[in-house]
């Protein structure tokens, strides 16, 4: 089975991912976590990268879907979970020729909590867990004790782009999944635990 996670910055794929993928066994494949890894490793793809990602926009395409192609192809193009790709019709477009989906699950949320969820996100460089700083007010993480850090992107101004962009961009997924009856949607306004319940039945 191969699915995708849709869903605007902060809808909470990152953490239905990290559920999906210790249920289902599915590869969890984050454009955004390994355009991470890619800065944090100073690499060609992540000093490109950097530039686009600090002004809340897209990394190209031709650089974006390379990556993902390569990335699936390691993976044997199968059972794969994708999160933050695609994030324009060229990009889905490119991905239908190569691979197949079986399911688009769009966690949906309203615009009005986006920007206190981003803006309030923290996670753990240890160990990747991620929460928000009203339930972690002294900044360690509740996993491993480390310290939470915010992500470079998540500040005020660059979280109003990224979500101009999602919603020029992104949004008409929802439309183009559903034409080719695909989508399902789940309300992202419940508690991750209930989010999770949805998703289970909408896969099993
Ligand atoms: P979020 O979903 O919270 O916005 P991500 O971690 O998915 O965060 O993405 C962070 C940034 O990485 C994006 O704002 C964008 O600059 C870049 N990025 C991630 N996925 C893609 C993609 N599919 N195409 C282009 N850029 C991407
Ligand atoms: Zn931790």
């Amino acid at each position: 089975m191969n699915i995708i996670l849709l869903g605007a910055p902060g809808a909470g794929k990152g953490t239905q991912a990290t559920r999906i993928e210790e249920e289902f066994g599915l590869t969890h494949v984050s454009t955004g976590d390994i355009f991470r890894r890619h800065m944090r490793q100073e690499t060609p793809i992540g000093k490109k990268a950097r530039s686009y990602i600090k002004k809340g926009q897209l990394v190209p395409d031709e650089v974006t879907i390379e990556l993902v192609r390569t990335t699936l192809d390691e993976l044997g193009n199968n059972n794969f979970m994708l999160d933050g790709f695609p994030r324009n019709i060229n990009q889905a477009e490119a991905l239908g020729k190569t691979s197949n989906i079986d399911c688009v699950i769009d966690i949906s949320v309203d615009f009005g909590v986006l920007m206190d969820r981003i803006c309030g996100r923290r996670s753990c460089l240890e160990c990747g867990y991620t929460t928000h700083i009203s339930v972690c007010p002294d900044g360690t993480c509740p996993k491993c004790g480390s310290e939470l850090v915010q992500r470079m992107d998540d500040k005020e101004e660059t979280v109003k782009q990224r979500l101009e962009v999602y919603k020029n961009e992104t949004a008409p997924l929802v439309e183009y999944y559903t034409r080719l009856g695909k989508l399902r949607t789940v309300n992202g306004m419940k508690s991750p635990d209930e989010v999770f319940e949805e998703i289970k039945k909408v896969l099993k």
